[in-house]
């Protein structure tokens, strides 16, 4: 059993990090969070007070951070990973981040010889808490399959998707289907009910009908329906609003970069901004029912 180094032990990073316990592994965590490290540290993580100190005596790193500025942060710099991990280390990123951050990474690992694969996961909370995620890995494939049994503890699904930065470029087109599919959910959900259909009469047949998506079985936005759905709590994050509006942007921007059309993606984009734009970000993405239904309280 090994020593795992784990950076950013949010929503995701925490119940993640509990599957690799689980499976008899070591986890030193850090978080610029207090209550995350709390929360950690309750769960069995042994907290540490930096990156640097959580990569002591770990053979394999796992970051798991919001958006590409952070990742580049918390590897770079005098106290960051390139500088501070012993050689040898595996570096794995599973946040979700733009392919040029991604790349950056990418060479300023090589430069600073080390191995490196960008892993981002989906599955959401219920995913990261049950260790079915599915991992999207990109890099060179000696390190893709060194990565594989630290990642398996965690995963439903591994699946190696080529050259550095590949994975992301699965997860950020993933999103665009997944948040096009949240709104579509909305708004059937919104009409069934307005056309006098019992919600979890409609679930269910929507469930095993060709409207089925994952936000519809995980994010079903009307309370008492589905466990997982964030309406249950009067949308409290699994998922959160501003994180959904980073993926969509990260796909739209890709899409500016390869000349392609994203039309329901820029009207989804233009749902979560508005939800931030109005402070609540931080609310769970699936909020966006309330746009639907004009209950959005802005
Ligand atoms: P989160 O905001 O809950 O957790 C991120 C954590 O990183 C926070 O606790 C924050 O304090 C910490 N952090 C930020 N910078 C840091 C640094 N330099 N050093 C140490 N800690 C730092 O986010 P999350 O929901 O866990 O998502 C993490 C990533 O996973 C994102 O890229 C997100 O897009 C992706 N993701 C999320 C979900 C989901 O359902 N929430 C699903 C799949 C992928």
């Amino acid at each position: 059993m090994s020593t795992i180094a784990w950076i950013g032990l949010g929503h995701m990073g925490l119940p993640m990090t509990k599957n690799l316990m689980k499976a008899g592994h070591t986890v030193r965590g850090f978080d610029l969070s207090e209550p995350a490290m709390n929360a950690a540290a309750e769960a069995g993580v042994t907290t540490c007070a930096s990156a640097a100190e959580a990569l002591e005596g770990a053979e394999v790193v796992f970051t798991m951070l919001p958006k590409g500025e952070h990742s580049l942060a918390a590897y770079g710099g005098d106290e960051g990973i390139f500088a501070t991990a012993a050689p040898g280390t595996l570096l794995i990123d599973s946040s979700t981040i733009d392919v040029a951050s991604c790349q950056q990474l990418h060479d300023q690992a090589t430069e600073a010889g080390f191995e490196f694969v960008d892993a981002p996961v989906s599955g959401g909370i219920a995913g990261a808490e049950k260790g079915t995620l599915a991992f999207m890995v990109g890099g060179e494939e000696a390190a893709v399959e060194k990565a594989r049994p630290f990642i398996e503890p965690m995963a439903g699904n591994v699946i190696a998707t080529g050259a550095p930065t590949t994975g992301q470029a699965a997860k950020i087109c993933n999103n665009l289907m997944l948040f096009i599919n949240m709104v579509s959910t909305s708004e059937a959900a919104v009409l069934a009910d307005r056309l006098g259909l019992d919600h979890s009469v409609f679930y269910s047949i929507a469930k095993v009908s060709s409207g089925d998506s994952w936000p519809l079985r995980t994010w079903y936005p009307y309370p008492g329906v589905v466990e997982t759905s964030p309406a249950n709590e009067d949308f409290a994050p699994t998922f959160t609003a501003d994180l959904a509006l980073k993926d969509i942007n990260l796909a739209l921007a890709a899409g500016e970069d390869t000349d392609t059309d994203l039309t329901l993606g820029t009207i989804v984009k233009d749902m979560l901004q508005q939800v931030s734009d109005a402070g609540s970000g931080g609310k769970d993405c699936s909020i966006v029912k309330k746009l639907v239904d004009g209950s959005f309280d802005a």
